[in-house]
């Protein structure tokens, strides 16, 4: 054993075997990107199992996505080399769920209470405005919503909300906040809000609930601190109240979740709630270059207030950061995909490039410009499968079997397919429940008054066959043949084979896999239940998908970028108004943008590639209009990137620069038969309207063409459809 503990040291540097081997106590980690962080985390965990100071099932390790939260526990168990199935690896939500699972009788709900994610809370938002009758233009579920969720991570209650109001707007979010947790608790459903705290509320009211899992949780650790909430300290504070052996690891200058309310105060006063706190600091990053490094460090050094870092990498200067304006999107795209298309070919697995956006809208071009490529890839987030409508059918008709009070699944599946149950028949069905305190389930099987007898028919029918499944469901069988039956019995799969378009078929496909993801749920979990199955999925975040051994190139948000690493990084739209997000322009949060760029390039390894497109179609229509470049491309320093000399000056680009009468008439002159790379080959004599006679050496993508003027002695890269240039 004490060799395997040497070699778990030695792949350490003085400051991180310090953090893995300190003992009791509270201890904070505050280090900058790639710095290991992270690494801590999953080498202390075995070392501390593998020094029997801690046996499995006092661990509880905290992530921020279920991905992350995969990787620690592969990587603990690859480093004690046994499976750890009683560790609490896991997300937030995912440990809130598991303890409200256990107890959520004590606050009134059932232990198969369903989760409602941001669509599902917005549609119930909607009908609690509706029944108050307000305008729901002039106050959005979208507005409630936002307002509401800032609350619960706050820790204010309706009521709470309710006493400090300060404007009409207000008063009108309070209401509609106390209507909505009533609707929820009457649903016995919770939002993904209420799970952390709902687990607060469960250990703060229940001193034995509280105790026991404090006793149990002798050691707790938090990867990526600095993006935790209120609501989230104090979850961990009372969690640690018993052992306080608390070690939480973050960077204050990742922190990017503000407009979830965390709360960067949470890392910045740890010393102050833990005077006896043991700190570490840790300066050497291992991911990379120092080129990537040293921009990293100059864009984040236009924040005020960051905590100094040092930073510094063994790893080498690298190439410089490369930055490259485009015409519009569709060139961005095209030259993306070119980029990959050649890494790929000179050898670099797909699995290693990744391509970063600021919003899911903008993977849309590149996302069509990869398949007619040909490119294998995978979009994390966007339009994600468990928000798909056919899918979201299936799990509400799971749902309803287990949660028989479930009001927004039942309307949800009733009439769908359609089996002519109007929404005023929802209505009355769901009015009886309510008057007569009966589930909705009761009712739709009673006499519900009022009811014509063909939406009664048609309900019987609906229910006779929710009966039958639900028989099967009390079996217990396996979770893929129940949904299995669900899909033929109600009649979902014949009425989409009936419908022949390619869309029914897609959704068909969609089915199909999600009866594989039950499946493979049926062989993975060790004491299945359809209840565990239904809270699994609804906790699915977006970067679950990732499948890394598969040589997919990745496409996601910065956001979902967070504590990935990548040898090669692309970063588009790099454009004010696009990223800084014209939003954070507005309400000048240019400070938490900077540090979402400062996410961005930290990921990359080896290369880090960064494009703007002059003229973008603006999102939700209107003509493409011109960009302005992103002011963070400006803060890099010169010196580390490789800017083409064109941008900076000595080619103006026609038509923006048409008073310089030179450039006008170059472009006249020219621009008729140079708006396509290919139209050059390698080899071939061009004239350029102020560097003279050149030769092609080479053909870039994206309409790159790198030329050598005589007497230059070095080759220039030149956009091919934009610079005075043309074959002799
Ligand atoms: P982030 O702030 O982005 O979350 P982090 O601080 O968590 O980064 P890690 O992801 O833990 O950093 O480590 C970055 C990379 O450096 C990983 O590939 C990790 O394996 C490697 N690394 C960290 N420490 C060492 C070390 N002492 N020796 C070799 N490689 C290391
Ligand atoms: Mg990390």
């Amino acid at each position: 054993a004490d060799a395997a503990i040497d070699h778990l040291l030695e792949g350490l540097n003085p400051p991180q075997r310090d953090a893995v081997t300190h003992g009791e106590g509270p201890m904070l980690i505050l280090a900058g990107a790639g710095s290991g962080k992270t690494r801590v985390i999953t080498h202390r965990i075995a070392y501390l199992l593998r020094t029997g100071q801690a046996r499995p099932g006092e661990i509880l390790a905290i992530t921020f996505t279920n991905k992350a939260a995969a990787e620690m526990r592969e990587r603990v168990e690859l480093l004690v080399g046994r499976a750890t199935r009683a560790m609490w690896v896991m997300t937030f939500h995912a440990a809130c769920a598991r303890m409200l699972r256990a107890h959520a009788d004590k606050l009134g709900f059932t232990r198969q209470f369903t989760i409602y994610d941001s669509a599902d809370q917005r549609r119930l938002m909607k009908q609690c405005l509706d029944n108050r009758g307000y305008d729901t233009k002039r106050y959005t579920p979208r507005a409630m919503q936002s307002q509401i969720s800032r609350a619960k991570n706050t820790l204010v209650t309706a009521e709470q909300y309710a006493e400090t109001v300060g404007s009409p707007f207000e008063e009108i979010v309070a209401e509609i906040y106390a209507d909505y947790d009533r609707e929820l608790l009457r649903m016995n459903a919770m939002d993904f809000d209420d799970m952390l705290l709902n687990s607060v509320r469960l250990l703060e009211r229940h001193q034995d609930v509280r105790d026991a899992y404090s006793n149990q949780f002798r050691w707790v650790m938090v990867d990526e601190y600095q993006d935790t909430n209120k609501v989230q300290y104090r979850w961990l504070q009372l969690l640690t109240s018993e052992h306080r052996n608390l070690a939480v690891v973050g960077d204050d200058a990742q922190s990017i979740y503000g407009f979830r309310a965390a709360d960067i105060r949470n890392i910045l006063e740890f010393e102050e709630d833990y005077p006896d706190a043991h700190v570490v600091k840790l300066e050497q990053n291992y991911r990379s270059t120092q080129t990537i490094l040293d921009a990293a460090n100059a864009l984040i050094s236009n924040n005020r207030g960051q905590m100094p870092k040092h930073l510094w990498t063994d790893l080498g200067q690298g190439d410089p950061v490369r930055v490259r304006e485009m015409a519009d999107e569709h060139a961005e795209a095209r030259w993306v995909t070119a980029e990959i298309q050649r890494l790929v070919d000179e050898g670099v697995s797909r699995s290693e490039i990744a391509v970063f956006y600021r919003t899911n809208a903008q993977s849309r071009v590149l996302d069509e410009m990869l398949t007619r490529a040909g490119v294998a890839y995978q979009v994390i987030g966007g339009p994600k499968f468990y928000e798909r409508a056919e899918v979201k059918d299936a799990i509400a008709y799971l749902t309803f079997l287990v949660n028989p009070q479930d009001a927004t699944a039942f309307t949800r599946i009733a009439n769908s397919p359609r089996r002519g149950i109007g929404q005023t028949s929802l209505s009355r069905v769901l009015a009886h429940a309510n008057n007569m305190g009966i589930s909705v389930w009761e009712a739709a099987e009673g006499e519900v008054p009022g009811l014509a007898k063909p939406a009664r028919n048609a309900i019987g029918r609906f229910m006779d066959t929710m009966n039958a499944l639900k028989r099967r469901a009390e079996e217990n069988g396996p979770v893929a043949q129940l949904l299995d039956a669900v899909l033929h019995e109600s009649g979902y799969l014949d009425a989409l084979h009936a419908e022949r378009t390619i869309e029914a078929q897609g959704r068909v496909e969609n089915l199909q896999e999600l009866v594989s993801a039950a499946a493979q749920y049926d062989v993975n979990a060790e004491n299945g239940s359809l209840d565990e199955f239904l809270q699994q999925t609804s906790l699915f975040a977006d970067s679950d998908n990732l499948r890394e051994d598969e040589g997919l190139v990745t496409l996601m948000t910065m956001h979902n970028a967070k504590g990935l690493e990548f040898p090669i990084v692309f970063m588009i739209g790099m454009e004010d108004g696009t990223f800084p997000h014209s939003r954070s322009i507005e309400e000048s949060n240019l400070e938490e943008e900077r540090r979402l760029a400062y996410v961005g390039v930290t990921r990359a390894m080896r290369q880090l590639t960064l494009t703007y497109a002059r003229r973008r179609m603006g999102y939700g229509g209107g003509g493409a209009t011109p960009t302005i470049k992103s002011r963070f491309l400006d803060e890099l320093p010169r010196e580390l990137t490789d800017q083409p000399a064109r941008i900076s000056r000595g080619f103006p680009t026609p038509g923006r620069v048409a008073s310089w009468s030179q450039a006008a008439a170059a472009s006249a002159e020219y621009s008729a038969d140079t708006n396509d790379a290919q139209l050059f080959k390698v080899g071939d004599d061009v004239v350029h309207a102020q560097l003279g006679d050149g030769v092609v050496t080479d053909l870039q993508p994206g309409g790159i063409v790198v030329v050598r003027f005589e007497g230059e002695g070095r080759d220039r890269s030149l956009m091919a459809d934009v610079a005075p240039i043309r074959k002799r």
